[in-house]
């Protein structure tokens, strides 16, 4: 600065003055409503928690509106495994564990031309069966199950697939889901639910379950839809797992229960994730 120029001072009108003091009363009221914000937040998630609370997932009218949709989308389902009588449709049974239908399908219709009875199948060995089955996988076990089945059935049950669920789970490869496919497809009995992949997955997704073993999902599944719908839910899942709800990358954005599925692993949601639904 050259010498003897002395910089201009701001006039004394008391301007500076006011405009400093309202600017530090805006400066407070901004850190007032700061300090206010965090409250309301808290009192907006308070009232969301609470409408949470009273989400009820096994509420009959929801589970309605879920049978509904889904009796919209898969009106008449049934099992996808060929068969034509009830011993057919146990050994179809049997081979789909670790399996799917189509590779079942491929296999069954020459099995059942070579050996057309079940006392065909009780004259065997396992070991003479096993080539036949060998596509489906697990096939030792298998043709150990199918052929001690045929055995039990010829020697206790007169050569007829026994339309009941104990004497059904004393036969060798037998279990509550194998039984549950038989008696519900063949004999139209409601014994109890299928519960396979499909229906264990979706099941949980849906919130209608939050077991993972199959025996306490059928008993949830068993207490909250109704026992007409036991046999036609069963098929719809398992559609509804073949068709949308895959067990990775489900197609949520083309599912009719969207705005009704909370499912932590949605790939597309309108609605509220759960994270215990999966
Ligand atoms: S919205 Fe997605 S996760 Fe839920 S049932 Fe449908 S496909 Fe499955």
């Amino acid at each position: 600065m050259p010498r003897g120029v002395i910089p201009r001072q701001p006039a004394k009108t008391g301007r500076q003055d006011r405009a400093a003091r309202q600017f530090a009363r805006s400066q407070s009221r901004a850190a007032a409503a700061a300090l206010a914000r965090p409250e309301r937040g808290k009192a907006r998630l308070a009232k969301k928690s609470s409408k949470a609370k009273s989400y009820n997932p096994i509420d009959p009218e929801r589970v309605r509106e879920i049978l509904k949709r889904l009796d919209q989308l898969y009106p008449d389902v049934t099992c996808a495994l060929h068969h034509s009588n009830a011993w057919q449709l146990l050994v179809a049974t049997i081979l789909s564990a670790q399996s799917t239908d189509v590779n079942v399908n491929r296999v069954t219709p020459e099995l059942f031309r070579k050996y057309p009875t079940v006392e065909d199948f009780a004259r065997l060995t396992p070991e003479q069966l096993q080539p036949d089955i060998y596509s489906t996988g697990f096939f030792r076990n298998k043709a150990k199950s199918v052929v001690g089945a045929a055995k039990e059935i010829v020697s206790n049950f007169g050569g007829q697939v026994p339309d009941d669920m104990e004497k059904l789970l004393t036969l060798p490869g037998v279990a509550r889901k194998t039984a549950n496919v038989v008696l519900g497809t063949w004999f139209k009995k409601s014994d109890g639910l299928v519960v396979d992949t499909h229906v264990t997955r979706i099941s949980r997704r849906l919130e209608l379950t939050r077991s993972e073993e199959p025996q306490k999902i059928e008993q949830d599944l068993m207490r909250v839809i109704p026992r007409e719908k036991w046999i036609l839910f069963a098929h719809q899942i398992i559609w509804h797992g073949r068709k949308l709800c895959f067990a990775r990358s489900p197609k949520c954005v083309d599912c009719p229960l969207e705005n009704i599925c909370h499912a932590a692993d949605k790939t597309w949601s309108t609605v509220e994730i759960h994270k215990g639904a999966k």
